[in-house]
């Protein structure tokens, strides 16, 4: 495969149906990923034809495995600072490339930023030139460490613009900026996602972010790292409920950022206790310096998704982490981890 989109063949798309009642070509960027790969397999169970685009930067091929002989789904290994070159129909982009754990879109803070802002731009000119709805995935973090809770779309944030997290949040915060203008100015039908913590099954095991970390800690036996205090919140999503509001924010009116989130609230102290009762880990709870720019709170306010999109999640926190915990007993790095203890 040389890298650049060619025309999924297999789609039976009949340009003279309306867009409800046929199957869509859908680009997924970012789609082998964590919340991209589980994104991909709802959208070929609903009977869609899936192009996944990925560089496989923090995302796994393993992750799309189950999809990769699907006559519907076509796996494209891409960055998407790379031009876009797409012959065929399309009808909707998901961008949900940009890697998502601070100590991996801070690795190289320059490609987090062009991702943001580059990618995206050529992304739009995609969407501009097949017709395609487009769907960014953006963040809580346009809200930095926020000064109001819950945070609603109308508060503006506070960001750091020079700190270590200023590549993604300020990079995210220029893709909604991009994605406005297109479409406001230029005609586009634009969707502006703004998701907030979200865990599950697929995440990497070395992804660094604070459910994974925890997880793979209790279950190896190894110290749970919490980082400053401890009493920093953050408000998780399982990755089904998510997945289910792009979807609803996809298929909406909604051209407005909406929270995607679940307002549950908890202290990372709290999550680490769940993690460490739920597997009955003998890990001890260590504390590491707090990171630069940690957000202290993060509990979205879903007011809008609920009234708009007619969306909530569904699945407690305690039975997320329950799932979570049985896939990464599987993972093959924890089960060797576990065999030599
Ligand atoms: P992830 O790191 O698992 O997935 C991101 C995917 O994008 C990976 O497969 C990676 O290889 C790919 N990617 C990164 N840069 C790329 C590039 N330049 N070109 C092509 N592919 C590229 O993270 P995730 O948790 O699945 O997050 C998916 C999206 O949702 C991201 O855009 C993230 O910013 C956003 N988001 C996620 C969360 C969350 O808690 N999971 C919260 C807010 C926003
Ligand atoms: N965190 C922690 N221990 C870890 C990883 C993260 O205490 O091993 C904390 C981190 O400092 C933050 C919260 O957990 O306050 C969520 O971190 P994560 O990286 O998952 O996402 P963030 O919301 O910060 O982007």
């Amino acid at each position: 495969m040389d890298g650049s989109l060619i025309p999924v063949d297999v789609t039976g798309h009949d340009s003279f149906m309306p867009r409800f009642h046929r199957r869509k070509v859908i680009l997924v960027t970012g789609g082998a990923g964590f919340v991209g790969s589980h994104l991909c397999e709802r959208l070929i169970a609903e009977g869609h034809s899936v192009v996944c685009l990925d560089n496989l930067l923090t995302g796994r091929k393993e992750n799309v495995a189950g999809l990769l002989d699907h006559p519907q789904f076509r796996f494209l290994e891409q960055d998407i600072l790379n031009r876009i070159d797409w012959q065929g129909p399309l009808d909707e982009i998901y961008n949900l490339a940009c890697a998502a754990s601070p100590p991996l879109y801070q690795r190289d803070p320059i490609h987090t930023f062009r991702t943001c802002t580059e990618g995206v731009l050529n992304l739009l000119a995609l969407a501009r030139a097949t017709g395609a709805r487009i769907l960014q995935a953006s963040t809580s973090e346009v809200y930095g460490d926020p000064e109001i809770s819950p945070q609603h779309e109308g508060y503006r944030g506070c960001v750091n613009t020079v700190g270590p997290r200023a590549c993604y949040d300020e990079g995210k915060r220029a893709a909604e900026t991009l994605f406005w203008e297109f479409g406001a100015h230029q005609g586009l039908e634009v969707r502006i996602a703004r998701i907030f913590n979200t865990y599950g099954p697929r995440m990497s095991p070395e992804d660094g972010r604070v459910v994974s970390n925890f997880i793979v800690q209790a279950l190896t036996r190894s110290d749970i790292t919490l980082y400053g205090d401890g009493m920093q919140t953050r408000s998780f999503c399982y990755v089904d409920d998510l997945v289910a509001g792009l979807m609803a924010l996809m298929a909406s009116e909604v051209s407005e950022p909406v929270n995607l989130g679940n307002p549950g609230e908890f202290t990372m102290r709290e999550l680490a206790e769940m993690v460490l009762t739920q597997t009955g880990s003998s890990s001890r709870l260590v504390h590491r310096p707090l990171p630069v720019d940690d957000p202290r709170q993060r509990r979205p306010d879903i007011a809008q998704a609920a009234r708009l999109l007619g969306w909530a999640p569904t699945v407690p926190l305690a039975e997320g982490i329950a799932r979570t915990i049985r896939h990464f007993a599987g993972e093959p790095q924890v089960v060797r981890a576990r065999e030599a203890l």
